[in-house]
């Protein structure tokens, strides 16, 4: 081999005409390349590498010779060494038209395929395969058959060529000039991706119509073929192109945001914010709407208005404890210690609480119900659910619900609204950084329903422990768990509380503070309190006793002691600058010097008349700011028998005021009076301080005493007060809050209550130092009333003022009275009787 391979290249035509007569030169024997999985067809030109040392050795032999060579295909591919057997018997004569040898690696050379051949014998297999082989003869053709086959055939290959891609569009004009059947399929048999044994199959049909309709079906299917793959290729780039569209236009985005100076905030904004919401271990439903919506705001212009209101819903859900708790504390004794050194007296109010917490720590999944404080302001309420949280070392956080009206105060407004918030109680969450804190609501009795919703309806649902787990507030969509919440409910007064709320709590009273009681609240608690809060030593203002009665007694008039409270922080305010300013060391207050702190004294209680005096009589009534007496003036003057009630009294007051007079009629008899009286006379029942209105039942008596005072000019005994409703009949009905009346009475110097029989129980929670000073007769009928309040007709001192015609001024009822201030009266609870 060596002489002739040496060349780097050579090239030879040969004339086609040389070939045949070369062949049967050699007797039919040729050099056999085996071909590894490819097949030559004849006219067909082909580059191959030879490297096999008996493929080269058959090259040279070619070479050598008249450049002819047998190319068949063996059986496996991968076989290096095939056995004779292993070749298939077709194959097709070759001339080596060129051959290159490069320094390494393969011979390459180009083949063109002549003719079919059958491998007849292997002559020798060493040092190369030399074999003998025989033309084989194709079968003439019918000329019309052949013509449609080709058409058909060019058509579909065209088709192919369009469809697949695979091949250069001047393929089809290469193949359309053949006008041979057996050619044509040998040549388009050449372009198609076929596997060896179809190729080998095609090659050994001898038939060339049979065998083009054969590479016409393959043909057909690998057209096919190429059409799914175009199809799903299309598919493919489709989206390809779409991710890339997007992916482009973001970039694109990002570059002009970044150009006008705004990337690099709103990247890290948005990266912040996912980061913030994977911290806070929201659950799964709050944790996707909040990456939807991120994903969202990370679309949108940085300014749009849309943008902000999306930010800020991702910054309330991240504030939102979703997973935080503190650990409760549970030392009962130790509750005990903090409720007793925050709070003075209310002795069973602690022991309530105490047992409240006690039954919560055993039962602490069974819910049990909501604790509800109701009192007059003042009374410590709230501090003592601050006591509470502080008890169990959990957050506090006091929702205030007076005056809230609309539902979505405490469920939150949806987003679509500009200017949207979470609800009251959201809001609380927040606040308290834990989902497990004491939530004061403050003032359940101030809730009012109208057409913005039902606010007492969405807090039943809040303090249900079967929805709250799952509360849903307008603003946030997503539910968020309350179940762990301790709420404590406060209310001023409990006939105001929504029913169905009241079902919910288990309701502690707590009444108004006596004298003494306020005195040493202040004392205790609320000078040291306010003196540190304003720097001072205790020592560097002391109140005389005389002063802090004064103080409590002149300037304050509440039943709790918020205004106290208030006063001594002015004191405390005062004293501070004249430490500050004049380098005093200290300031004692004296009941002289308490003006100059506080302004001159703005209330007189209601004391005690100075005189017993006829068409006047005391009565007790209960205010938000605790009891107070209430004075009833009647007036008689010659008429027609007309009755005025005036004073800014409500429906029930009047209709007490009308049955005590039909009363003292039903005993004109008895009390001296002509049958007739109220024809001849104008009645007049006045009840002053005309500005305040005043409502309630158990002014029957006092009316009814002031009424028979005037008819028989009785005098009334100025030291005796009393309360009580009154019937048609003259029986005397029980009241309510009569602990606060009882310390109105003491206060003003009242020395004999007349209390209605039934209240008697009530009796039991008056202090004694109230009782001491009082006594106190129990009435069953307003004949004992009289008895006892009246005295005989000879003692008149003087007359009632309007005894003499000069009645209060106005005519007839309310109307030229002033309008009501802010803070009603009301006598008590119109169920309570
Ligand atoms: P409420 O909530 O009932 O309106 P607060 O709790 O606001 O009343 O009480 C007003 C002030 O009076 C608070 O500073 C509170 O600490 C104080 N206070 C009320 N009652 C007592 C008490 N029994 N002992 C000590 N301080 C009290």
């Amino acid at each position: 081999m060596d002489g002739v391979l040496k060349g780097q290249t050579e090239e030879r035509d040969r004339e086609p005409g040389g070939e045949v007569e070369a062949l049967q030169g050699r007797a039919g024997l040729l050099p056999l390349l085996p071909l590894r999985g490819l097949v030559i067809f004849p006219h067909m030109a082909v580059p191959l590498d030879v490297g096999r040392d008996r493929s080269l050795r058959a090259l040279e032999e070619a070479l050598r010779t008249d450049r002819h060579i047998l190319l068949a295909a063996q059986r496996d591919a991968r076989a290096e060494e095939p056995a004779a057997e292993e070749i298939y018997t077709i194959g097709t004569v070759a001339e080596v038209k060129q051959l290159m040898r490069l320094p390494e690696g393969p011979v390459k050379i180009v083949v063109q395929g002549l003719r079919r051949v059958r491998l007849l014998e292997f002559v020798q297999s060493e040092p190369f395969f030399l074999v003998r082989v025989a033309e084989v003869e194709e079968e003439p053709v019918a000329a019309a058959e052949a013509d449609a086959l080709i058409r058909a055939s060019l058509r579909q290959f065209e088709r192919y060529v369009e469809v697949s891609r695979r091949l250069p569009a001047e393929t089809v004009a290469g193949v359309e000039g053949i006008g041979d059947p057996g050619h044509l399929a040998d040549a388009l048999a050449a372009h198609l991706p076929l596997s060896l044994p179809e190729k080998q199959e095609l090659l050994e049909t001898l038939t060339p119509l049979a065998r083009l309709e054969r590479v016409l079906t393959l043909l057909t299917r690998e057209t096919e073929v190429a059409e799914l793959e175009r199809r799903i290729q299309n598919r493919v780039r489709k989206q390809m192109e779409k991710q890339q569209r997007e992916y482009y236009l973001r970039e694109q985005m990002k570059a002009i945001q970044r150009e006008l100076g705004e990337r690099d905030e709103r990247g890290s904004e948005v990266e912040e914010l996912r980061e913030r919401i994977e911290a806070c271990r929201m659950p799964k439903a709050a944790r996707e709407k909040a990456l939807q919506e991120l994903a969202r705001l990370e679309r949108m212009p940085p300014m749009a208005a849309e943008a902000v209101v999306v930010r800020n819903y991702l910054e309330w859900l991240c504030a939102l404890p979703w997973s935080k708790r503190t650990r409760d504390r549970r030392d009962l004794q130790r509750a005990a210690r903090i409720l007793e050194d925050d709070h003075y007296g209310l002795d069973e109010v602690k022991e309530r609480i105490l047992e409240f917490l006690a039954v919560r720590q055993l039962a602490d999944k069974l819910r049990g119900p909501i604790l509800c404080l109701v009192g007059p302001p003042g009374v410590g309420k709230t501090s003592l659910g601050r006591s509470i949280a502080q008890a169990l070392e959990r957050r506090f956080v006091r929702i205030s619900l007076g005056g809230v009206r609309d539902e979505a105060e405490i469920r939150g407004h949806r987003r679509t609204y500009v200017g949207a918030l979470p609800g009251k109680l959201i809001q609380a969450m927040r606040q308290a950084g834990t989902r497990n804190p004491v939530i004061l609501l403050d003032e359940v009795d101030k809730l009012a329903a109208d057409f913005r919703g039902d606010p007492a309806a969405a807090l039943l649902e809040v303090l249900d422990p079967e929805q709250n787990h799952n509360f849903v507030d307008h603003y946030i969509e997503v539910p968020f768990d309350l179940s762990e919440v301790l709420f404590v409910a406060t209310a001023n007064v409990l006939y105001a509380i929504p029913r169905p709320l009241r079902d919910r709590m288990e309701v502690i009273e707590i009444s108004g503070y006596t004298e003494d009681e306020k005195f040493e609240i202040a004392r205790r608690h609320l000078l040291p309190r306010q003196a540190e809060r304003h720097g001072l030593q205790l020592a560097q203002v002391s109140l005389s006793d005389a002063a802090l009665r004064q103080l409590i007694d002149g300037y304050t008039r509440e039943a709790g002691v918020r205004e106290l409270e208030r006063h001594l922080a002015a004191i405390c305010r005062k004293v501070a600058r004249q430490v500050v300013e004049k380098q005093v060391k200290g300031v004692r207050v004296t009941p002289r010097t308490l003006a100059r702190y506080l302004g001159p004294a703005r209330f007189r209680r209601h004391q005690a008349e100075s005189e017993d005096r006829v068409g006047v009589a005391t009565g007790l009534a209960y205010t938000p700011f605790g009891g107070d007496l209430l004075q009833v003036e009647v007036s008689l003057v010659k008429g027609k028998g007309r009755l005025t009630l005036t004073g800014k009294l409500g429906e029930v007051m009047r209709e007490s005021a009308y049955a005590g007079f039909s009363y003292i009629r039903s005993r004109a008899e008895r009390l001296g009076l002509e049958e007739d009286f109220h024809e001849k006379l104008d009645i007049h029942i006045h009840v002053p301080e005309g500005a305040v209105p005043k409502d309630g039942p158990s002014a029957g008596i006092t009316i009814a005493t002031a009424l028979a005072s005037a008819l028989t000019g009785r005098p009334v005994r100025r030291d005796v007060a009393m309360t009580g409703e009154i019937t048609l009949r003259g029986r005397v009905l029980p009241i309510g809050g009569l602990k606060e009346k009882l310390l109105a009475a003491q206060r003003a110097g009242i020395s004999v209550v007349l209390v209605p029989t039934e209240n008697a129980p009530d009796l039991e929670e008056i202090p004694p130092s109230v009782r001491r000073h009082l006594r106190i007769r129990l009435v069953e009928h307003m004949d004992e009333v009289l008895d006892e309040a009246l005295l005989p007709a000879s003692e008149v001192a003087t007359q009632a003022e309007g005894a003499d015609g000069t009645a209060p001024e106005g005519p007839q009822g309310e109307t030229f009275l002033p309008p009501p201030p802010e803070q009603p009266w009301v006598e008590e609870a119109p169920c309570a009787g």
